[in-house]
């Protein structure tokens, strides 16, 4: 799709939302890397990204889905076709099932546990403090102190890369550890939980006692993408790094976290590539000290040249 196309859509009224020409990927990642990408949009309705992902199909463009961006690591030459973001699909509604909520895919999940807590609706208290939309959430199957979205998710609303939409419920969904299989190219828009119910103070000062532990043992407040590799069966890669003596770390202006050693930190002007490299070279010191081969969790979008 090009900036002609783009326009085409425009000007036939077919697209509703905002289109943004290379648009620095770093401005929408929680790690801050990132070249331009050619495309953005933010289509405010399902009609919208029908018909954006009708004209990639057409023009046989990709496209790739960006929710909060907080677990991606994003190229430093940027990416070629266009970003999809969901931010505009913001909403939680109370259906007419009882404690089930329908969520848009854009939601954060922080405002979806404020929700939750000022309406009585409880499950969703371990997630306290991970920063990614609903979608994301969903798409990784995020999770902590035991509690996944798989817990919780009844069902999904997508939309497939040929405009398409069907819900899937949870059995369909494969979710694992950190991921789901979802469609090759399908865009989430919408996800209904089931949640139960409580007082609202209890399940506030439950939500409070998690982000505490985690504030304890996370570097909340530095740009991440939170956990770097997966954990591997029955042990867990902060602690395989730690072992191997990789704390602190560095590659350019990445650093492996002192509070936390499968975060990595952007301390100023880290770029995708420093983020690479630090990767690899935490990669092979777990390797030669425990024998582990770890895989990353972080999802890489574009490139560096
Ligand atoms: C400080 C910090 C702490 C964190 N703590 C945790 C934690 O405790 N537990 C945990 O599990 N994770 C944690 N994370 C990682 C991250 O927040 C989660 O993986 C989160 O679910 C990612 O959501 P997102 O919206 O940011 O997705 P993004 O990073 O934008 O995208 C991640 C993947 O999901 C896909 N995706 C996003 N939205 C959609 C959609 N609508 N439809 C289809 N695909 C989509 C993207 O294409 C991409 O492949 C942490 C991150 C940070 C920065």
């Amino acid at each position: 799709m090009t900036a002609k196309d783009v326009k085409e859509i425009f000007d036939r009224g077919l697209f509703r939302g905002e289109i943004r020409f290379d648009e620095p990927m770093s401005a929408h990642t929680s790690l801050k890397t990132g070249g331009p990408v050619e495309i953005m949009v933010f289509p405010e309705d399902p009609l919208s990204l029908k018909n954006v992902l009708s004209a990639c199909e057409r023009e046989d463009i990709p496209s790739f889905v960006i929710g909060a961006g907080t677990n991606l690591l994003a190229g430093d030459a940027g990416a070629g076709g266009v970003a999809i973001s969901l931010r505009e699909f913001r909403s939680i509604e109370p259906t007419r099932d009882e404690g089930v909520l329908f969520v848009g895919a854009g939601t954060p999940l922080a405002m979806l546990l404020g929700f939750a807590q000022r309406n009585g609706y409880a499950g969703l208290e371990a997630l306290a403090g991970i920063p990614g939309s609903a979608g994301g959430a969903v798409y990784m199957n995020a999770g902590s102190f035991g509690t996944e979205m798989k817990d919780i998710v009844v069902s999904v609303s997508v939309m497939n890369r040929h405009g398409d939409m069907e819900i899937l419920d949870r059995d369909s969904l494969g979710f694992a550890y950190r991921r789901s299989n979802l469609p090759e190219g399908s865009v989430i828009l919408s996800v209904n939980i089931a949640l139960g119910r409580d007082d609202p103070d209890a399940i506030r000062r439950r939500t409070r006692e998690f982000l505490e532990k985690k504030r304890a043992a996370q570097p909340l407040g530095e740009a991440s993408a939170g956990c770097v590799f997966r954990n591997p069966p029955g042990d867990s890669a902060g602690r395989l790094i730690d072992a191997a003596g990789c704390r602190g770390m560095r590659a350019g202006g990445a650093e492996v976290s002192r509070v936390h050693a499968n975060f990595f930190i952007n301390k100023g002007n880290a770029t995708c590539r420093d983020f690479m490299q630090l990767m690899q070279a935490v990669k092979a010191r777990v390797m030669e000290h425990s024998g582990v081969e770890l895989e990353p969790e972080i999802k890489v979008v574009g490139g560096n040249d």
